[in-house]
Parts: structure tokens; sequence; C-alpha cells
């Protein structure tokens, strides 16, 4: 009795561990195409070059110690993220994975390793609309591009302006906002800098 209990159990963690392609959920799969539309978009670039030019991002703590870039080289570090999104693009389809973390209480939404080109989405935390998940793309994309947070401060609270976020963000306001959504209620802690942009830009109303 007990060896089948055992079996069933092992059963359940292989099966709900098991990595599967993101094309695989439809919200996966919108918020995939909507990546290149975010890309393009002429306020994506303006909002975040503003942000670098007023010195609002966060580039601190090692964040770009593993860019292989001469970042010199670029105008800003921003300029230097917006010409890997332009040339590279977003994720590529078949580069987006869904696993489910062993812990179902965990928040992680995503995970990419430095410089590595996929990312892994948690299912346990899918269930959500394709511009939010659209947000947690464009974060994951900007640590595929070799960028990484400080080590010990992986949260959101500890990374409010990093670029990821700050990226990520924007990208879920712009796009909710050329939708013609109205408001929005943004849970996590945003980036203040961003959120003066939004208003200035008067993209949507946060609640
Ligand atoms: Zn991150």
């Amino acid at each position: 009795m007990k060896v089948h209990l055992l079996i069933i159990f092992l059963y359940l963690i292989l099966t709900g561990c098991t990595v599967t392609n993101g094309t695989q959920n439809e919200t996966v799969n919108k918020a995939i195409n909507l990546q290149q539309t975010i890309i393009n978009d002429p306020l994506f670039e303006k909002i975040l070059t503003e942000l670098e030019t007023s010195g609002q991002i966060d580039w601190s703590e090692g964040r770009t110690d593993y860019i292989r870039e001469k970042l010199t080289s670029y105008k800003s570090n921003t300029d230097w993220l917006l010409s890997e999104y332009k040339n590279k693009g977003g994720f590529n389809k078949d580069s987006v994975f869904l696993w489910r973390k062993f812990n179902p209480l965990s928040s992680t939404t995503a995970v990419t390793s430095q410089c590595i080109e996929k990312t892994k989405l948690n299912k346990w935390n899918l269930n959500r609309n394709e511009y939010s998940i659209l947000n947690t793309l464009i974060h994951e994309r900007v640590h595929s591009f070799c960028q990484v947070h400080p080590k010990g401060k992986q949260t959101r609270e500890a990374n409010k302006c990093d670029a990821s976020y700050v990226a990520g963000d924007l990208a879920e306001i712009l796009i909710s906002h050329r939708m013609g959504i109205k408001e929005k209620v943004m849970d996590k802690p945003i980036c203040p800098a961003l959120l003066q942009k939004i208003e200035e830009y008067k993209l949507i109303v946060i609640k």
C-alpha cells in the first residue's frame, strides 16, 4: 500500500514539475506575440530614455557586471538595453517554457538564467491576463541580456527602479493604454519616477 502511495506521489511530482512549451497556454501565447508591439512602441523607448536621462533607472550594485557589450560605447545603459530589445526582439516563442515550482505558494513568476535566451514561467502564477504576463516576459528578457539583480536582493521592493522592473511595468501599462483600458490595479511597488511618467503621459489611472 505504502509503495503505491509513493509511486502516485512521485508521479504527481514528476508530471507536475515537467517543463512544457509556453505556447501551449493561450494567454502566454498572446503575451509572447505582444512583445514586439511594445518593443516597437515609440513611447516605450521615449519614456525609458527620459527616465535614464534624469538618472532614475537603477543600474547600481553589480547589475551590469555580466553584460558582455562595452556599455561605454552606448549613450547610456538604457540606450544599450533598447538596442538589445531592437536587435534581438522579445523571447522567441520556442524559448518560453512553463513549469511548476515545487512550492505552490512561492511568489516567483519566472526564472531566467543570466545571458540565457530562454525563460521559464511558474505555472502556479499564470492565472493572470496577457498584459501581466507580457510584463514578466519583458522583465525576464532583460536578464537574458545579462542584467542581474544585486546578490541577496531579489525582491521587487529592493528593485523598484531596476531596469527590468521599470521596462516590464511600462510594457504592461503601455499595452493596457493602447488597448483602451483606462484604469488598472497594480498591487506591487512601482518605481515612483515611472508612476510620474504614467501620469505625465496620461497613460492609465493606477488604483
Ligand atoms: Zn528579475
